[in-house]
């Protein structure tokens, strides 16, 4: 057997925590199920972040789909920082309590995935970074993985299924295996060369056997203009000083007349990593480092019982909305329905980002493609980095 829940565990509320169960036993049994306003936030992000791209909403509202309950949430693909309400659920306790294991599962690691895609989308100043990581992850959740890593600002993933949910083309070279198998790294670019759909980019792997550069030029010039680059997967144990590896290679390869041939770089990268090839580089691979990103720790706490501010220790109790400030970006907290206040910052006008996503169980969002929930987040990245260099 395979260890996952399925989507009928999922829907029936199975993946939960046995306290919750038990909670709703007692409050069923005793009339005490109360109407209650549950926030969600995050009290803190993980690996000195200071701000997290919010994912995994669809798959929420997939889940309380037809629930008698009301939802609002920031668009997926929102930056936030902590203590920045992203959802709130309202309705009868136990008619949605007991799912708070699956609706935080759903949401804290699809932000974290989603997060340290776009935060090596910014390393790589923009250029093309593709999601190589999904075999270091169990392959039930590889669709998850690879959606919040396109989503975040991954340009391609390499799983054929995960490419197909978020419906664009998978990305891919050739492994080592089939360059040992052949035997020979040129007969291998020939080979993919004849065989392989001619809209499919030639990005021949070069480091199986021999030096790069030597490698790089002998590919270049089997395949001529057709070859559209090079990936370097050197291991650690060979790697030396990769920035100038890549500008030996690319040097060579001008000099010969292959000036196009563009240089991918993969294996054991992480955001320092690639700042430091940023310049010399023209396309990423990123495995471990995105598909084993940090969870964002989100928290689903009451604030509200009967329509009256409750809310435990150390929680600011009372409905809550998050806005905007159209001209500089600030987010402001406050109580909701939000007062039309001005920016405190520089006085322009505020914009309200957690909106009404469900009504008694009816999505009334536009749930936008996975496409443009990437657009989305590349434009509140560069915002951000525009402000954060200010
Ligand atoms: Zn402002």
């Amino acid at each position: 057997m395979f260890y996952i829940a399925n989507e009928d565990d999922i829907r029936n509320g199975r993946v939960m925590d046995v306290y919750f169960e038990r909670a709703s036993q007692i409050l069923k049994a005793k009339g005490l199920s109360k109407y209650v306003a549950m926030e969600i936030r995050t009290k803190g992000l993980p690996a000195g972040w200071e701000w997290a791209i919010f994912s995994g909403l669809e798959e929420i509202l997939e889940l309380l789909k037809g629930k008698p309950v009301d939802v609002r949430a920031i668009p997926e693909g929102t930056l936030f920082a902590p203590y920045d309400p992203v959802m709130e659920i309202q309705g009868n306790y136990t008619d949605f309590g007991s799912y708070e294991t699956e609706i935080l599962g759903l949401m804290c690691q699809a932000s974290g995935i989603a997060t340290n895609s776009a935060r090596i989308k910014l390393a790589a100043g923009f250029k093309p970074v593709f999601s190589f990581g999904a075999r270091r992850m169990h392959p039930a959740i590889a669709p998850m993985i690879e959606r919040s890593a396109y989503i975040g600002g991954c340009d391609g993933v390499s799983v054929v299924l995960d490419a197909e949910k978020i419906g664009i083309e998978p990305s891919g070279t050739i492994p080592h295996a089939f360059i040992l198998l052949v035997g020979d790294t040129v007969k291998s670019a020939v080979y993919f060369d004849e065989m392989i759909d001619k809209e499919v980019p030639r990005l021949i792997l070069i480091d199986t056997f021999n030096d790069e550069k030597f490698e790089a030029i002998n590919v270049a010039e089997a395949l001529k203009d057709r070859l559209y680059g090079i990936r370097l997967d050197t291991p650690g144990s060979r790697r030396g000083n990769m920035a100038q590896i890549v500008k030996e290679t690319k040097w060579e390869l001008d000099l010969r007349g292959h000036k196009g041939v563009k240089v991918m770089v993969s294996g054991g990268l992480d955001e320092n990593k690639v700042k430091e090839l940023e310049e010399f580089v023209d396309l990423f691979g990123i495995g471990t480092y995105i598909s084993n990103s940090p969870v964002v720790d989100f928290a689903m706490d009451i604030v509200e019982i009967e329509h009256r501010p409750f809310a435990k220790r150390g929680k600011e109790s009372g409905r809550k909305t998050l806005s905007r400030c159209k001209e500089c970006g600030l987010r402001t907290v406050s109580a909701y329905p939000a007062n039309t206040a001005a920016c405190r910052a520089c006085g322009g006008g505020l914009e309200e980002i957690m909106r009404p996503v469900m009504k008694n169980g009816r999505i009334v969002a536009d749930l936008p493609p996975a496409g443009r929930i990437r657009d989305h987040v590349l434009n509140e990245i560069k915002k951000n980095s525009v402000k954060e260099k200010r």
